[in-house]
């Protein structure tokens, strides 16, 4: 860890034109998103040079940072980081996610078939996904977690075609589509990579929940430099070649789950200091969706 606690100063002057989801130019400023004089980058400490921002498609009603860190910065700090540091996590997939994720998911894993997960990390989700009796394959990019993931029996790829083309029966992505420049791209090799009937599984934010929109630009899972597309249920819904199988609203983890009481008295008091940002949150905030490739 002693690299990793170097502070690196990023500039993050990336600004798309249009929605870097559907294209459409329609877009609208969502608001500022405090900036932090120091934040982790995977396990890189950086210090941003512009203030971001939060961006709405007024066609898609996906969101997304303006002044981001370039791509190719980001891939630098992602491949030089030790994920497995970071979120490393003590308890197994089935005690972290919620009953309904982990219910889901579980639905989705059948004996014999194959599941890819990308951005794997340290394979908690594949080892739930192997107990299920699936064939399990991993792509994580940072390469310190590899021999971990071995040891346990996954396959490392680094490709989602690496198999050949309608190899895999699932793809998890969890925690990865708000990361992503090229959702669009990601969504095509994953497509092509999936058998007709295949499920792509997503676990990320949804831009829609009610504390979203209720805190803009202070909303806590913007969290830049990091996060920076939030796609919405229409922008998902729309997609040539994908069925949405299911939509449901979720926590990220069990640990987000709040007594209803002891959240809403949290939000009262930091809209009272004019600090909402939505978290902990009386509602779900991230949503699983279950995608079916259907052509
Ligand atoms: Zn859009």
């Amino acid at each position: 860890m002693v690299a990793d606690q170097v502070l690196q100063v990023v500039d993050n002057d990336f600004r798309c034109d249009a929605c870097p989801l559907c294209g459409a130019r329609r877009i609208r400023k969502v608001g500022e998103i405090p900036r932090l004089e120091s934040v982790p980058y995977a396990s890189i400490q950086v210090r941003l040079m512009r203030d971001p921002e939060l961006w709405h498609c007024l066609a898609c009603a996906s969101r997304f940072v303006r002044n981001s860190v370039r791509e190719a910065d980001s891939a630098r700090l992602y491949g030089s980081s030790n994920s497995g540091d970071r979120w490393r996590r003590n308890r197994p997939f089935h005690q972290e996610k919620t009953a309904g994720v982990v219910r889901r998911v579980a639905q989705v894993c059948k004996a014999g078939e194959t599941l890819l997960d990308v951005g794997c990390n340290t394979g908690d989700l594949l080892d739930f996904a192997r107990s299920q009796g699936c064939v399990t394959y991993g792509i994580e990019f940072s390469g310190s977690v590899h021999p971990q993931l071995r040891e346990k029996g996954h396959q490392v790829i680094g490709d989602p075609l690496a198999e050949g083309e309608g190899y895999f029966d699932v793809i998890t992505a969890f925690d990865l589509i708000e990361h992503l420049y090229d959702v669009n791209g990601f969504l095509k090799v994953c497509g092509r990579a999936l058998r007709i009937g295949g499920k792509l599984v997503i676990l990320t934010g949804d831009p829609g929940c009610v504390p979203a929109r209720l805190a803009g630009g202070r909303w806590w899972y913007v969290a830049p430099p990091e996060h920076i597309v939030f796609p919405s249920r229409r922008f998902l819904s729309g997609l040539d070649g994908w069925r949405v199988a299911e939509w449901h609203r979720c926590y990220n983890s069990v640990a987000w789950v709040r007594p209803l009481l002891t959240a809403v008295r949290a939000n009262l008091s930091a809209a009272v200091h004019r600090r909402y940002n939505g978290h902990p949150s009386p509602w779900p905030d991230h949503v699983l969706a279950v995608l079916e490739k259907v052509g």
